[in-house]
């Protein structure tokens, strides 16, 4: 439930703080992971629960922690544990909401359904949180999942944090969708945890910083309409949580339009791509998924070769790459290699085009160079390359009108205005040449931006040498 102004906030001064005048807001009944936020964290309907003690009334223990936590596993990756909401059935178990508290919650209420499909919001939560566990992993960081498929009884919230404390998260990322008796209320929000001595004062900032980041980009991401960061003090799986949390509510179940978007696969992926840059925002990955190289192009695009080359990842939150010869995604990997300096301006490009175009589709990027470079001719399938030879050539797929994630075959299907706010960008960067297709009308420097046949579904870009 959500929108539901009775309550609106629960002011009262937190407890022992010292601070005079601190007040604590607790949006109880203001947001609402719809039907349960964490799951047994569904701000209870106006009258029945909240005759129960306000949680925030309740003084967290001192010391409800150990002394000393558990000692985290040492990762030489930043590792993401992400929470797809709900399971297959709810609990109705009681647990603590936070350590050593008197009051007990659900462990898990069960979520909400799509009001048109009827898609359960775990099904939902889950297929995005997987799409977003892949596009993190391409990006170097490591992810721990509280769960992979539907498991049946809802492990409840006690667990999940448990889980993100044990993997000593850099973030626990919560995914849910929302509800609301009212069937227009729409939009996404991002809950963190409010201050609560004891369990959340050590995880707020971090906390509050990566919702922020989240909200930001899903916003963007869905253009949906942002109903902003909520700090919420009901959440059992915040109070257990002793590591930075987030809970992001991507959307309206309860909202026909919403619930159908939601129940797209583009939909999805785009939420799970918003996501990953979001988490990018508030933590880059300690381990890069591309390795630093003194790479060297030797001789002519023509007539060269590679040394110490670096591969292009498979994928990443901004970009697929793109078979030729298959016609399928990924790319083989002997066909992604370039220069270090070629890999990186690609993926800066790339980054700067996804911040611009916030939900644009991925970009598509071709073969680069062998990983050794040299020919790259028929032998290597049809058409091939007279050039790639020395790390320094890449070919970039235009964005489709349609949005597909593939390869356009013919212009009518490029989208003209995207086609060309990459050409722009790949001129700033620097590019020798960009060779762009005849049909298309794309300009840029005479010189550097050169019609030529077989390029009317890719741009094909060259650094300089050196
Ligand atoms: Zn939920
Ligand atoms: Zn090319």
């Amino acid at each position: 439930m959500s929108g539901r102004p009775a309550r609106a906030a629960l002011l009262r001064a937190e407890p022992r703080s010292g601070i005079a005048g601190a007040l604590v807001a607790i949006a109880i009944g203001l947001a609402g992971c719809s039907a349960s936020g964490q799951g047994g964290d569904r701000p209870a309907p106006p009258a029945a629960s909240e005759r129960a003690p306000a949680p925030a009334a309740v003084r967290p223990p001192r010391r409800a922690r150990p002394a000393a936590p558990e000692r985290a596993p040492a990762d030489r990756c930043t590792r993401v544990v992400i929470d797809p909401g709900h399971d297959s059935e709810p609990n109705p178990a009681l647990e603590p909401i936070g350590p050593g508290s008197e009051p007990r919650k659900p462990k898990d209420p069960g979520g909400t359904r799509g009001v048109v499909t009827g898609l359960p919001e775990h099904a939902v939560a889950l297929s995005i949180s997987l799409e977003l566990r892949r596009l993190l992993r391409a990006e170097g960081y490591c992810v721990t999942m509280t769960r992979v498929r539907p498991t049946g009884r809802s492990i409840g919230n006690v667990e999940r944090a448990q889980i993100a404390n044990r993997a000593g998260a850099t973030l626990f990322l919560r995914v849910h969708l929302d509800s609301s008796t009212d069937p227009s209320r729409r939009g996404s929000s991002t809950l963190y945890p409010v201050r609560r001595r004891g369990w959340t004062d050590d995880i707020l900032p971090g906390s509050r910083t990566a919702a922020r980041a989240l909200q930001g980009e899903l916003v963007a991401g869905l253009g949906t309409r942002d109903l902003g960061t909520v700090a919420r003090a009901d959440l059992t799986g915040f109070n257990w949580s002793d590591v930075p949390a987030a809970l992001v509510e991507v959307g309206f179940q309860s909202n026909p339009a919403e619930d159908r978007r939601l129940a797209d696969g583009a939909q999805k992926r785009r939420a799970a791509r918003a996501l990953a840059r979001g988490v990018r925002r508030f933590t880059p990955p300690r381990r890069a998924s591309v390795r630093s190289r003194a790479s060297r192009a030797h001789g002519l695009p023509t007539a060269g070769r590679l040394v110490a080359a670096v591969r292009l990842p498979a994928e990443g939150a901004d970009f697929f790459t793109w078979d030729p010869v298959r016609k399928t995604s990924p790319n083989r990997r002997w066909r992604r290699h370039g220069t270090d300096r070629l890999v990186r301006t690609v993926l800066a490009v790339l980054d700067r085009y996804a911040r611009a175009h916030p939900s644009a589709e991925r970009v598509g990027i071709g073969d680069l160079s062998r990983s050794r470079g040299g020919d790259f001719g028929r032998r290597f399938g049809p058409v091939g390359h007279v050039s790639h030879q020395n790390g320094l050539d890449v070919d970039v797929y235009y964005p489709r009108r349609d949005r597909r994630e593939r390869a356009p075959r013919f212009a009518p299907q490029v989208d003209r205005r995207l086609a060309q706010d990459l050409v722009d960008r790949f001129v700033r960067a620097g590019a020798e040449h960009v060779f762009v297709g005849p049909s298309l009308d794309l300009h840029g420097p005479p010189g550097v931006v050169q019609a030529l046949d077989g390029h009317d579904n890719h741009l094909h870009v060259r650094l300089p040498p050196g």
